[in-house]
C-alpha cells in the first residue's frame, strides 16, 4: 500500500459485520476464558489486557503509525513529552548519558537538560551543523543513545539524519529522531538509518487541535545485544526473568518500553483520543501537501518584505537548509515557518497583537493558522544563552501557516506590518 492508501486503511480492518470505522472501546479491562489464557498473555502481550498499558482502539492508531513510518511496532503516550521522555528512560539509566541536538522543541530541552538531569541522566548537546569529528568528541563510554529533530521546532533547522546515524552507530548506541513536524508523510527517518521515531501527535497527525498525545515507533534493526543494553538482554526480574531480546526479538526495545515503563507511570492515551487521532491521521497526506503549499507562498512572501530580518523556511532556494530540505524532504516543509521583525521584541509583540485572522495560539500545525513569539511564551524557561542555541532571536515570529486560502492569510499578516510602520 502507498502511505495515502495506509493512512485510511491500516490498523483495522473489519471481520465480517464489524464496525467500518474503528470502535471506541470505553473498557478499562478484558475478559479471558482461562487463568492459562491470561498466563500466556504475561509471557506474549499481544492482546489487550488493561487499559494503562493498552487498549484496543489505541491498538489500531499504534498500527496505522507504525506502518506510516515503516515500524515493527509502536507504543502511543498520553504526549509528545511523554513520548520523548520514556524513548530515552527505555535506554538510560542514573549514571548514563545521551547526545542531543540542541536546536530541539523547547520542552524537550527543559525535560533532557533539567528534569532527567534531577534523574542522574546527563543530556550533551551538540550543534548538529558541527562535523562528525566534533560530534564525535561528545561520546563517553556511558553514552547510550542520539537524539534529534527531523525539522526543529522552531528553529526550522534540517537535521542530518544519515549523518547522525553513522556516527550513532559507529559507536554502537540507536539514533532517535522527533519527526513530529515533517510527520511520515514528508520525510520517514528510519529509510535514512534512525532506529527509533517519537513524535507529538498533538500536532499535525491531529490536525485539528482536538487532543494531545504522542507515539514512540520502533525500527526493529538495532542489535540491542551489543554488550551495551544488558537490561534488554538479561532477565526482567519485574516481568518474571523474561529476556526480551531473547522473547521479542526485533520488537525488544517497543515491547520493553511498553510491559515496564507505560505499566509503571500509565501515560497512555485513552481510546477517545486514539479514535479523534485516527481522523486526523485519515486526511494527513492531503493536509501536508497543502500546507506545504501555503507555507511556501507565505515564505515567498515574507522574504520579500521590508518589515523582516530573515525568514527561515527549508523549502526556501536560499535558506541555510535548503540542500538538506531537498534531500530530506522533497515533498515539501510543512506549514511552519519562523522569521525575526525588524525591531525586535518590541515590533514583534505589536505586530502579533494586530493579527485578525491569525490565532494567537500556544500551538503550531493546526489547521489553522497560528502564530507564536516564542520568546515571550514556549521558551520564555530558556536562557538567553540557550534562546541562541536553538536557533531562536528575541523578534522571531513562528508562523505555523493554516489550511485558510493563502490570500485572506497573507492580508492578516500585512494587518500585523501595517501596525509597526
Ligand atoms: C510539541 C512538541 C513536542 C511535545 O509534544 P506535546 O504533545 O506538547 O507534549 C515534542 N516535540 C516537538 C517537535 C513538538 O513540536
Amino acid at each position: 500500500m502507498k502511505i495515502e492508501t495506509k493512512c485510511l486503511h491500516s490498523g483495522y480492518t473489519p471481520k465480517n459485520g464489524e464496525p467500518r470505522v474503528v470502535p471506541i472501546v470505553q473498557s478499562t479491562t478484558y475478559c479471558f476464558d482461562s487463568t492459562e489464557h491470561i498466563a500466556e498473555l504475561f509471557n506474549m502481550p499481544m492482546e489487550c489486557m488493561y487499559s494503562r498499558f493498552a487498549n484496543p482502539t489505541v491498538d489500531a492508531i499504534e498500527k496505522k503509525i507504525a506502518q506510516l513510518e515503516g515500524g515493527v511496532g509502536a507504543l502511543a503516550t498520553s504526549s509528545g513529552q511523554a513520548a520523548s521522555l520514556l524513548s530515552i528512560l527505555n535506554l538510560c539509566s542514573a549514571g548514563d548519558s545521551f547526545i542531543s541536538a540542541s536546536a530541539i522543541y523547547g520542552g524537550t530541552v527543559n525535560l533532557f537538560a533539567v528534569t532527567l538531569k534531577k534523574l542522574g541522566i546527563e543530556c550533551i548537546f551538540v550543534d548538529q551543523d558541527s562535523s562528525e569529528e566534533e560530534i564525535q568528541k561528545a561520546f563517553k563510554p556511558n553514552t547510550k543513545a542520539v537524539f534529534g529533530e527531523t525539522i526543529a521546532n522552531p528553529a526550522l533547522s534540517v537535521f542530518d539524519i544519515e549523518k547522525f546515524s553513522a556516527i550513532a552507530h559507529k559507536n554502537g548506541v540507536p539514533l532517535i529522531v522527533d519527526n513530529t513536524f515533517a510527520t511520515p508523510i514528508l520525510c520517514r527517518p528510519i529509510e535514512w538509518g534512525a532506529d527509533i521515531v517519537v513524535h507529538s501527535t498533538t500536532k499535525y497527525m491531529d490536525g485539528h487541535a482536538v487532543q494531545g498525545g504522542g507515539i514512540i515507533v520502533d525500527g526493529g534493526k538495532f542489535d540491542w545485544t551489543n554488550g551495551k543494553y544488558p537490561d534488554f538482554v538479561q532477565p526482567d526480574e519485574s516481568y518474571h526473568g523474561i529476556s526480551y531480546t531473547e522473547t521479542f526479538k526485533e520488537m525488544a526495545y517497543i515491547i520493553k518500553a511498553r510491559m515496564q515503563l507505560m505499566r509503571d507511570f500509565g501515560c497512555y492515551p485513552s481510546a477517545n483520543s486514539a479514535f479523534l487521532l485516527n481522523l486526523g491521521l485519515e486526511t494527513l497526506p492531503v493536509r501536508m501537501r497543502q500546507y506545504c503549499e501555503n507555507a511556501l507562498k507565505m515564505a515567498e512572501f515574507l522574504e520579500s518584505s521590508e518589515h523582516v530580518v530573515s525568514v527561515s523556511y527549508p523549502a526556501l532556494k536560499n535558506d541555510k537548509y535548503n540542500k538538506l530540505a531537498q534531500k530530506y524532504l522533497p515533498f515539501g516543509c510543512s506549514g511552519v515557518i519562523s522569521f525575526c521583525i525588524k525591531g525586535g521584541r518590541e515590533n514583534a509583540v505589536k505586530f502579533m497583537d494586530s493579527l485578525e485572522l491569525a490565532s494567537k495560539v500556544v500551538h503550531v500545525a493546526d489547521i489553522r493558522t497560528c502564530v507564536l513569539h516564542p520568546a515571550s511564551s514556549t521558551h520564555r524557561q530558556l536562557t538567553d544563552e540557550q534562546l541562541e542555541a536553538a536557533g531562536i532571536n528575541a523578534g522571531m515570529i513562528r508562523l505555523s501557516v493554516g489550511l485558510e486560502n493563502i490570500e485572506d492569510i497573507i492580508c492578516d499578516i500585512k494587518k500585523g506590518f501595517d501596525a509597526i510602520k
